[in-house]
């Protein structure tokens, strides 16, 4: 990826695999054909690499290698959890709480829950995409089945208190969900310690191959003064024990344990690199650059995310002439970058409209160096003042950018 000039800062949207994870799932491509459900040699043989990968993954968040639950894509494994508890639990109740900063693989699904008498709420953030636990506790009735608020935002980066939350729901008997997918394999994550019932992730958001995602499900399912919690999307054969039915994609799934295995593995090390480069693109920007400002929390954030606000100016404006200097940047998620609805995310942390527009996501990965970072830098700059120039907004305006060392 490095070697040709192509700088990639949008690993939020996805991440290359790591070649460690590609010979990992070109070998299982060869050798591991076998269905998983058949009794001969070929069958048994995936079906233990099937084994495998699952305490592989489960040892990840401290979960049992029961309760992992593989599917195809972080966006599957959230659509099975919230129409699933709801699908179970009618009777019981037709209340959901999450936030108003969900991706679309969650928001969405409640959107189209709410047409069939389901109601959510909607939780506020606060101008750092907080939610507020006074708040989470307020809304909850009688009628609430399920909790679902996600780990870390895929846009700003902010980390939701996420054991807070899982306390609450655990005093209140409601199951909580948590989509992890920007979380997973980046930040510790102990599905016992945090009262984690669901947790959704993706392989490819974290160097592991596009189209394998999970669903942990606490208990298989059966929870106590509830029986079984949640139905299945889909009916077909038997695989992942009724939940998931359909031929196991076991060289995805092997290449999905690699990916987590090498996590465990660099974690605690990435993450370092990462908040140094982080902080200094921050830092740099915010000193440097005139009428710029971090969205997201300063602290509790993903280590390798950087949203950047420019006034007067479009971020689109901005990744399309990053991408001519060779840079891949993004204004937010990759989903919604296509339309031009500002940010629902950037709009529930307060800004503006406008300002929603001058958002910037950097999203650092494995393979950034200090060296990209430095190119990115100072390609940055140049851009910025000239689209400036042109803007209608601040017309005629001369800005500034002191030349500083940005080492
Ligand atoms: C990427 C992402 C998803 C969707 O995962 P896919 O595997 O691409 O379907 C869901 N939630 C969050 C927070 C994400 O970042």
């Amino acid at each position: 990826m490095n070697d040709s000039k192509y700088i990639y800062l949008d690993n939020a949207a996805t991440t290359p695999m790591d070649p460690r994870v590609i010979e990992e799932v070109n070998k299982h491509f060869k050798e591991t054909y076998g269905n998983t459900s058949s009794l001969h040699s070929v069958g048994q043989k995936a079906g233990q690499v099937l084994l495998k990968s699952r305490e592989i993954i489960a040892s990840l968040i401290n979960a049992h290698r029961d309760d992992i639950f593989f599917t195809s894509s972080g966006t599957e494994a959230d659509n099975m959890a919230i129409f699933g508890v709801v699908s179970r639990n009618k009777k019981r109740g037709n209340h959901i709480i999450t936030t108003s900063i969900e991706h679309h693989a969650v928001e969405n699904p409640y959107k189209e829950s709410e047409k069939t008498g389901i109601e959510v709420t909607f939780l506020p953030v606060d101008k750092y995409g907080l939610i507020e636990i006074k708040d989470l506790e307020n809304a909850i009735t009688d009628k609430t089945i399920l909790i679902s608020i996600m780990f870390a935002n895929n846009e700003i980066g902010t980390i939701e208190p996420i054991k807070e939350i899982g306390a609450i729901a655990k005093k209140h008997d409601i199951i909580f969900h948590t989509d992890a997918v920007q979380a997973f394999g980046k930040v510790p994550i102990d599905v016992n310690e945090m009262n984690i019932d669901l947790l959704s992730a993706s392989a490819h958001k974290l160097y592991g191959p596009k189209g394998v995602g999970m669903l942990y499900i606490r208990n298989k399912g059966v929870r106590e003064g509830w029986g079984k919690f949640m139905d299945p999307l889909m009916y077909g054969g038997g695989h992942e024990r009724d939940m998931r039915p359909s031929t196991v994609n076991v060289p995805g799934i092997a290449g999905f344990a690699k990916a987590v295995e090498l996590a465990k593995e660099e974690m605690e090390e990435e993450s370092l690199r990462h908040i140094k480069l982080r902080d200094k693109i921050i830092k740099w920007v915010t000193e440097n650059i005139e009428d710029t400002y971090l969205n997201g929390h300063p602290t509790q954030r993903l280590p390798n995310n950087v949203n950047l606000g420019f006034k007067y100016i479009e971020g689109e404006s901005i990744v399309l002439d990053l991408d001519m200097e060779g840079i891949a940047t993004s204004t937010g998620s990759a989903c919604s970058s296509k339309t031009l609805d500002p940010s629902h995310v950037l709009l529930a942390i307060g800004l503006k409209p406008e300002e929603a527009h001058g958002s910037l996501r950097v999203s650092l990965g494995r393979f950034t160096t200090d060296e990209d970072i430095d190119y990115f830098l100072e390609k940055l700059p140049p851009i910025i003042e000239r689209l400036r120039k042109m803007s209608p907004l601040k017309k005629g305006v001369k800005y500034m950018f002191n030349n500083k060392e940005h080492k």
